[in-house]
């Protein structure tokens, strides 16, 4: 048989595919546990609006016609709340649908891509898929060095990527200190800026001292991209909805590369009822800084150090290899993340739960570090 993955670009054979958090049904399977509580893919534990799921609900009816696929009504809603124009919106399948079109419409296997040490997985993947090179700045207390980072462009740079906050670490970027790298990064560089956690991070509870909205800078610097997702606070990670937001031109091209129809019709009803519901935001806002609380003085109890996060997800040290301790924890019904691959072998990541779910991820931790 002909080698089909000799035959694959250089890029995709070296892929290696995108660790998702496991499932609750296998765990519940595969350890015989029930009720297991998620905490490793920092979804919502309110889940989404009720204003959003009854959207959702009517919209199952028009399944069989295609979606809006210039999604208008969701355009139009985003564009008055975030008082930018409806042609600076790109709407994505999930955020990381706005990450992959950057790299598609302009990184090549000669280009450079720059992103922090300990940042989001999906940025070195989607690098690798385009064959091109990853340059990877060391973190600065766990976060992104900005210097270092603008340091390392080079004639190849094509495009930055900076989370803020970032995942896994939950740590935050000022206003101060991203105009101050903004302006030194040259025009033709394009940096996307992820606000994943943008609607948590924002929150004067949450506790992150001067963390920025992005959108202020889309008009001064062209070659900035805001991406945003409805699948953390707005809790709609399972239909898949995010966006981009950048000068005019810039989100021409993303939009050319975007596939037809990319956001399905639930999606788009779903989204666009959930950013109505500033109530269930704000509620979900306070259960998280409540829980973050909650969780770093559990950890303060047990005599473990954590990196405080702007996000609903907190990465704690075990201060020993964390493998062993996140596998003892799915057999306690607790599903958190592991993150050896973000070079960080003794933490765990730990998503901000419900109450009970909080008490129980911090019980066992407790027992099984006992
Ligand atoms: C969760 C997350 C996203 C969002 O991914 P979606 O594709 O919108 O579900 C993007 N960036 C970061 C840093 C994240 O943690």
């Amino acid at each position: 048989m002909t080698d089909f993955l000799k035959l694959a670009l250089a890029g995709v054979q070296g892929l290696a595919p995108y660790p998702p958090g496991k499932p609750i049904e296998e765990v519940e399977r595969e350890y015989g546990v029930k009720n297991a509580a998620k905490l490793a893919s920092n979804e919502n534990p309110l889940g989404p609006s009720p204003k959003a799921i009854e959207a959702m609900q009517t919209a199952v009816k028009d399944v069989w016609l295609y979606p809006d696929g210039n999604g208008f009504n969701l355009k139009s809603r985003l564009a008055s709340k975030l008082g930018v124009a409806m042609d600076m919106i790109t709407l994505g399948n999930g955020s990381s649908d706005i990450l992959q079109f950057v790299m598609q419409a302009y990184v090549d296997k000669d280009s450079e891509v720059i992103f922090s040490q300990h940042s989001f997985a999906i940025y070195p993947i989607l690098t690798q898929m385009m064959g091109a090179t990853a340059v990877v700045p060391p973190a600065k207390e766990w976060g992104n060095d900005l210097d270092a980072i603008a340091a390392s462009v080079t004639e190849c740079t094509r495009v930055i990527f900076i989370a803020n906050p970032n995942n896994p670490t939950g740590t935050w970027l000022t206003g101060p200190e991203l105009e101050t790298f903004l302006a030194k990064v040259p025009e033709r560089v394009i940096v996307v800026l992820d606000e994943a956690y943008f609607e948590y991070a924002i929150a004067p509870e949450t506790g992150a001292d001067a963390y920025p909205d992005g959108m202020l800078w889309i008009d001064k610097y062209p070659n900035l991209i805001v991406s945003r997702t409805f699948s953390k606070v707005y809790g709609l990670a399972g239909v898949r909805i995010g966006y981009g937001v950048c000068n005019a031109q810039l989100a021409d091209v993303l939009n050319r590369v975007r596939p037809p129809f990319n956001v399905n019709s639930i999606a788009l009803v779903g989204a666009e009822a959930a950013l109505d519901d500033s109530e269930h935001v704000n509620k979900s806002v306070h259960i998280n800084a409540a829980g973050l609380k909650r969780l770093y003085a559990g950890f303060e109890e047990m005599g473990l150090a954590f990196i405080p996060s702007a996000g609903n997800f907190v990465a704690v040290d075990l201060a020993q290899t964390a493998a062993p301790f996140y596998e003892a924890l799915l057999r306690e019904g607790v599903i958190v993340r592991p993150v050896a691959n973000y070079q960080m072998p003794t933490y765990l990541r730990i998503t901000v739960g419900s109450e009970e779910q909080n008490t129980k991820v911090l019980a066992a931790l407790k027992k099984v570090l006992a």
